[in-house]
């Protein structure tokens, strides 16, 4: 139950001022405002061919994306889908959606068909923009559950790719190479949905998340506008931008606040660390943004050793926790650099804290620390069973309020006022604390996500695949501890009265359905799932027999 806010609500704020926040402005013409001062400046570099675009060639092509997508019928207020890994493309389109009025939903290419084709569905994308090798699967209509709807390639959407295009797809050149003077007046809204990502927060299946031109705007400049001081990224970064642009944490704090900031993004199609390290000592990256499973190899793998990383200045961590014991193996490869956590959640826009070590001015910053609150913006904590807000040092549920925040669910108004309540805040279902210096610590969560790798798995979307299969009378599924991966999908199962079935047969059924890292990673059969009287799974309990299974892990 969401209270109300009671006048002896605890309400933490940044350490520093807030600031004005451009927020009236379309995205795009923010992110680009200082485009007068930064022409000629690298923008864009291809981390596989090397190609570098400026900030004027980068603007310039989007504009023609822009004019592009309206010559293919895309009008304001549609959507389109982005299903490319980290390419200048992706920037072309999301940029030039976004100059037309039109919304991207970012998706993962690894995705199967099946969950493509439930987030086409769900945001009503009319065009998908993405590489030849994707396209078969938008073929598939093997995953179609026997509805005649079923969107189809040319009818109900189109596919451009930005490589050789097959049978019934069109070249990205189509938009690139339109002219820019054709972009339509748009009135562009503050509250227009310009990003959709999807994701299933607290609870149950992925949801679109509409924030708007003001959420991200508010967010971008909550990290990077204002004098004082130039706070995480500055015109003289070259960024690395391995971490996927279809999720939210690199595209933000990454993508848009490079081009706000002025900075260089280093594009990174595919993750391989020898490569990593050459791109990085070439282009002397100064500001990496990681996922804590890539700490570990820079912090553990010896061909790290090899490399000049000297030019790293900044290593920010997110999307999942970070320990101590990592920091510090990490700060010992890269002594000279600031290493510091942000911490986001995909419908708070996404950044609710970051580290202050990074600003120019720096603020100490304590090991295992998410950072303060972001400005402009308020948190608290509360207390999960009363709601009543708590103070320094308490642990309790995690929420925040600020222009930031998504405006909803898309087509969802129940799961939004599950999330957001009257009062405006957020309820995030992290539980945390704010210590005597303002700094956040995360020390567990009371949502059902589970976090591979930083990538989300929601429980239900597996569940509701496994009891789909007639052999399944009931599932449930939970995270593991991983050293690797952070937590691994664990599925508990109760076999349909009479019927065989082997563990390796459960997991190659799910396996078949859905990307690699929502692939279940042990099977335990059981004669029932524990629930509440409601009907609600038990995941504690189920977490908590894991535990003392595997009571090191
Ligand atoms: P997503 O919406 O995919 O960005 O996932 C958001 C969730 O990731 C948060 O609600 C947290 O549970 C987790 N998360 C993100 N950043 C951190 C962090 N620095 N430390 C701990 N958990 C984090």
């Amino acid at each position: 139950q969401l209270s109300p806010e009671t006048p002896a609500d605890h309400i933490f704020r940044s350490k520093l001022p807030d600031i004005p926040i451009s927020n009236h402005l379309p995205l795009h013409t923010y992110c680009f405002e200082n485009l007068p001062s930064l022409s000629d400046k690298p923008c864009l570099i291809s981390g596989s061919s090397g190609k570098i675009y400026s900030f004027s060639e980068t603007h310039l092509i989007a504009q023609k994306t822009a004019a592009g997508l309206s010559n293919l019928g895309i009008q304001k207020g549609d959507a389109i889908m982005i299903l490319l890994h980290n390419c200048a493309e992706f920037v072309f389109a999301f940029m030039g959606a976004s100059m037309i009025g039109a919304v991207s939903t970012t998706a993962n290419p690894f995705y199967t068909s099946k969950e493509i084709f439930k987030q086409l569905k769900a945001a009503r994308a009319k065009l998908i923009i993405t590489q030849s090798q994707y396209v078969d699967k938008l073929k598939d209509t093997n995953n179609n559950d026997g509805d005649e709807n079923f969107p189809k390639i040319g009818e109900d959407f189109k596919v451009i790719t930005i490589d050789d295009p097959p049978e019934n797809c069109l070249d990205f050149s189509m938009l690139s190479g339109a002219n820019e003077n054709e972009i339509p007046q748009v009135t562009i809204h503050p509250d227009d949905p310009v990003a959709l990502p999807f994701s299933s927060g607290t609870t149950g299946l992925p949801k679109g998340v509409v924030l708007t031109h003001k959420s991200l705007i508010t967010s971008v400049a909550q990290q990077v506008d204002g004098e004082n001081p130039n706070l995480y990224l500055t015109h003289d970064d070259v960024v690395l931008c391995v971490l996927p642009l279809f999720h939210i944490y690199s595209l933000n704090s990454v993508l848009l606040c490079s081009l706000r900031a002025g900075a260089a993004v280093l594009l990174m199609q595919k993750f391989e660390i020898g490569t990593l390290l050459e791109l990085i000592q070439r282009h002397k990256v100064s500001v990496a943004a990681v996922v804590p499973p890539l700490v570990v190899l820079l912090a553990k793998n010896p061909v790290v050793a090899q490399f000049d990383l000297s030019s790293i200045r900044v290593v920010l961590s997110g999307a999942a926790p970070l320990g101590k014991e990592l920091e510090d193996a990490l700060r010992g490869r890269v002594p000279q650099a600031v290493l510091g956590q942000g911490y986001g959640m995909t419908e708070a826009g996404p950044v609710l804290s970051m580290c202050l070590g990074f600003a120019k001015q720096p603020f100490p910053t304590k090991s295992g620390s998410c950072g303060t609150v972001v400005r402009n913006a308020e948190l608290k904590v509360i207390d999960p069973e009363t709601g009543c807000s708590l103070g320094y040092n308490q642990p309790g549920e995690i929420c925040i309020r600020g222009s930031q925040i998504m405006k909803g669910y898309l087509n969802d108004g129940v799961a939004t006022a599950a999330t957001i309540d009257v009062e405006g805040w957020l309820h995030t279902g992290d539980i945390g604390y704010v210590d005597e210096d303002d700094e956040i610590f995360i020390v567990d969560r009371v949502k059902e996500i589970i976090k591979f790798k930083g990538f989300q798995v929601p429980p239900a979307e597996l569940e509701s695949l496994l009891i789909s299969h007639p052999s399944i009378a009931d599932a449930a599924v939970v995270p593991q501890k991983d050293e690797v991966a952070g937590e691994v999908p664990v599925a508990f199962v109760v076999r349909s009265n009479g019927f065989e079935l082997t563990e390796e047969a459960v997991k190659e059924f799910i396996a078949k359905q859905v990307v690699y890292y929502k692939r279940l990673h042990k099977v335990h059969f059981v004669h029932a799932i524990p629930k509440s009287p409601s009907g609600k799974i038990l995941r504690k309990d189920l977490r908590a027999k894991l535990a003392a299974a595997a009571p090191n892990t």
